[in-house]
């Protein structure tokens, strides 16, 4: 087997391992098969070995791929997004796990509207407050959900957080269950409309504790294809 079904298969195992420890059922978990800076061919692979949900965190990247792999293929925008770039990503998106503002939610509502859909979308959270991080302190996340809430084209489904860097994945289980107490939190408020049920969390250095903690989706990219090189 290449070394991307191999790798799939060493992540598919330490998932299933991640809900049996936890008691959670293998298919209340997604991974995302992050594929930022990667070519085609190795998408094409990693969709051979069975994976059909890819993650790009540029719009660019998703308008290139997005057109020379098969209709089937589900992709998620789970990087920074500036408002200027919705307008490519309605209709060819699942899920945009980036809204973290209220001139993207509008632009977001406002292409969707044009596009007659609905756009399912997650709140970025920075749960350890990390200056160089995107996403809402999970203290004004209640009042944005509240806010956003009344956009008819846009559907809140969950949160999502970019975990710090580390060597020690025990070291952020705190993030992923905060994030998990935080929508139990919101869902409590009972705010019209608002009744999420996802949590994207985790990456090739935590996943597993992510799941442990609730994760729905995993976003698993070097774990998958190996390291990226920017400089190409
Ligand atoms: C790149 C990226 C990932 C995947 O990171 P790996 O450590 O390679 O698994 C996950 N989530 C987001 C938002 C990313 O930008």
């Amino acid at each position: 087997m290449s070394t991307i079904g191999d790798n799939l298969k060493h992540v598919e195992e330490n998932i299933q391992k991640a809900c049996d420890r936890s008691g959670r059922r293998r298919e209340d978990v997604t991974l995302i098969a992050v594929s930022k800076t990667k070519p085609v061919p190795d998408l094409e692979e990693a969709l051979r070995c069975g994976t059909d949900v890819f993650g790009e965190n540029k719009v660019q990247e998703i308008r290139d791929k997005s057109p020379v792999l098969p209709e089937s293929v589900h992709w998620h925008m789970i990087g920074h997004l500036q408002a200027n770039k919705v307008k490519y990503l309605i209709g060819v998106v699942d899920l945009i796990h980036s809204v973290d503002n209220d001139k993207l939610a509008e632009e977001i509502e406002k292409q969707a509207a044009k596009h007659d859909t609905v756009m399912d979308v997650l709140c970025e959270v920075n749960m350890a407050g990390e200056e160089t991080k995107f996403g809402l302190t999970p203290e004004e996340t209640p009042e944005f959900v509240r806010r956003i809430s009344v956009l008819p084209h846009i559907r809140i489904r969950g949160l999502m957080t970019i975990a710090p860097y580390t060597d020690d994945p025990e070291s952020n289980r705190v993030y992923f269950r905060g994030l998990r107490e935080l929508k139990d939190r919101i869902n409590a408020e009972h705010i019209p409309g608002v009744e999420m049920d996802t949590l994207s969390m985790g990456m090739t250095g935590d996943y597993e504790v992510a799941v442990e903690e609730g994760a729905t989706f995993v976003r698993v990219g070097t774990g998958i294809f190996g390291e990226r090189n920017y400089n190409i």
